[in-house]
């Protein structure tokens, strides 16, 4: 194929992805100098179009990027009042009393919101401080300079033939250069896999762990709803197949957030995590809560949960990773977004000092330092054995052990080092035949969905005629190796039923329904052949959250 002509445009900063990172940093750039050139690039078709947080924000990272930002109109309007952590058993409950908690785990002080809002603000901000940012445009390649650095993006083609080939109708793009380039795609970026691997940063790393979080808004019973209230649970129905939990947050206008996490290092490929979400709101507590109301969204997104040990070098050159591109969540808090904030402020420091130096695709090594030693470090460091605790000893015993952990860490010492977690969440998943199918009940409609209606509430769209995102390396896998182990997850795990495996004449086919993707990467991390390669489709496709 003839050499691709674009267009270049320079920068000092290019900044992929306009989540609570990549916009922090946008904003301290141009707080600490308003001449320098920034552009802030988001997939979405608009800022917080794929955010999928609705979430309790602890505001230490907005308090150090803008301090006033009551009087700027920030959307934090619900403060936590109310925090519950349950036990669940199938009919029962048993309340864990907060006392016991170390005070890490407390949520007051913190708020809930749409973290879809919160970054649409923030992007004003930004944008009131001269930074650019376009919507609707996907970075699809890196660019590389002579010396080996990252020197760019390439962003915005449209239009590709369905063999992924130029037609007459595709835009090519353009490349976007800068003296850095700040990757803050989030969980599992796809140009941020690349670098990692490239620059071999997770070497001497623990492997990165995920979980596959679900999430609903429901209008419910304005008699049921108590602004302002944090319900956390753990137990039923996942019992021992996997680590994870609910959460239930009460915001504005009788409007509820219900989610659900599972752990994506179970073991039994029969497992379907969509189905244990819809199962979980048929417990008595939820389905009382729920009984009246409506769901008027649904979403889904993976997390990191690898935490301190298994975050990457952050920095290579020309590039830093930022947020949950490089894995910043503090597992037991169910909590991301401050550090996301914390690391994006960092990297824009490091980065103004270094152009200030008349620096250009170096190392920002002074980011990496901040990150490890400074708050974001402290905030992981203590919570970094409950993730593999759990893993090896399962719920009950990494509660103990766990909570034991993270008080001995808040008073500044661990008596158990630093935990590895093992294998990756794709080698994790065993055999089928060793493993024994799960019976779910079927949604009832009401309280239940199935699959497919629920994406329908994401709103995600993607252009039909383009290749299918989605790339297998193999494309016999699923249907020689993943069929006759596995059973082929990928029908279960995805919760947008992006896969299919459907009976020809000819025998099993794979399908791959990629208009219904959501983005949330499970794929790219789950399967057990590590054969799926999530890469981004075209700008503007993908779900169109509203406030989540
Ligand atoms: C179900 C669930 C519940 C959570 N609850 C909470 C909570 O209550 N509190 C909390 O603090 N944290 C919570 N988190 C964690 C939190 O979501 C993350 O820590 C946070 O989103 C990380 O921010 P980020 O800016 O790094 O990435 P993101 O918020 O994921 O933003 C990344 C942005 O980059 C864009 N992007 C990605 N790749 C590209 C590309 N190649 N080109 C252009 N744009 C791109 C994406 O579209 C997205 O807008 C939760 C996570 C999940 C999944």
């Amino acid at each position: 194929m003839a050499e691709i002509e674009r267009e270049a445009m320079e920068y000092d900063v290019v900044i992929v992805g306009a989540g609570p990172a990549g916009l922090s940093a946008a904003i301290r750039l141009k707080q600490l100098d308003a001449d320098l050139n920034v552009v802030v690039l988001e997939k979405g078709s608009e800022v917080g179009a794929h955010i999928l947080s609705g979430a309790v924000l602890d505001p230490c990272g907005l308090d150090a990027l803008i301090p006033d930002w009551k009087e700027k109109g920030a959307p934090l309007n619900v403060p936590v009042h109310e925090d519950n952590f349950y036990m669940l058993g199938e009919a029962g409950k048993i309340r864990i009393p907060n006392a016991p908690m170390p005070p890490l785990m407390n949520n007051h002080g913190n708020y809930i919101v749409s973290m879809g809002n919160v970054c649409r603000w923030m992007a004003e901000q930004a944008e009131e401080l001269g930074v650019e940012i376009f919507p609707g445009m996907a970075c699809s390649e890196l660019v590389y300079g002579d010396n080996g650095e990252v020197k760019g993006v390439v962003a915005g083609v449209f239009g590709l033939e369905p063999d992924g080939s130029y037609g007459p109708g595709t835009e090519p793009g353009m490349e976007l250069h800068g003296k850095y380039v700040f990757l803050s795609e989030g969980v599992r970026g796809s140009l941020s896999k690349e670098v990692i691997a490239k620059y071999d940063l997770s070497a001497g790393k623990e492997p990165q762990k995920y979980g596959v979080g679900m999430k609903e808004i429901w209008e419910i019973d304005p008699a049921k709803h108590k602004e302002g209230t944090v319900t956390h649970t753990m137990g039923w129905p996942l019992g021992s197949n996997a680590g994870g939990g609910s959460f239930i947050y009460h915001l504005e206008n009788n409007q509820v957030y219900v989610g659900f996490v599972v752990h994506l290092n179970y073991k039994n490929p029969h497992l379907y995590p969509y189905m244990e979400f819809q199962r979980f709101k048929h417990h008595p507590m939820v389905a009382e809560l729920l009984k009246g109301g409506k769901r008027v969204a649904y979403g889904a997104r993976a997390i990191t949960e690898g935490g301190w040990q298994s975050m990457p070098k952050l920095v290579a050159p020309g590039v830093a990773l930022l947020g949950c591109s490089a894995g910043m969540v503090n597992v037991p808090r169910i909590k991301g977004n401050h550090n996301a904030m914390l690391s994006g402020k960092a990297a824009a420091e490091a980065a103004y000092d270094a152009i200030k130096a008349d620096r250009s695709g170096d190392e920002l090594t002074a980011y990496e330092t901040d990150v490890r030693e400074g708050p974001i470090g402290s905030d992981l460091k203590k919570v970094r054995n409950v993730k593999p605790l759990w893993s090896k000893y399962g719920l009950t015993a990494s509660l103990v052990l766990g909570g034991m952990d993270m008080w001995t860490n808040t008073l500044g010492f661990s008596l158990l080092g630093t935990l590895g977690h093992g294998k990756n969440d794709a080698l994790s998943t065993e055999e089928a035949s060793k493993h024994q199918p799960i019976d779910y009940p079927k949604p009832d409609g009401t309280l239940s969905f199935d699959r497919l209606t629920n994406v329908s509430f994401a709103m995600t769209n993607h252009e039909e005629s383009q290749p299918c995102h989605l790339k297998l390396t193999d494309p016999d896998i699923p249907v020689k190796v993943n069929l006759p182990k596995f059973d082929e997850p990928a029908q279960r795990y995805c919760p947008a039923g992006v896969y299919e495996m459907v009976e020809d004449e000819e025998g099993p086919r794979f399908v791959i329904n990629f208009q219904n993707c959501v983005h949330c990467k499970t794929c790219d991390i789950k399967d057990p052949s590590q054969n799926i390669t999530w890469t981004t489709p075209q700008g503007g496709d993908g779900p169109n959250y509203p406030n989540m």
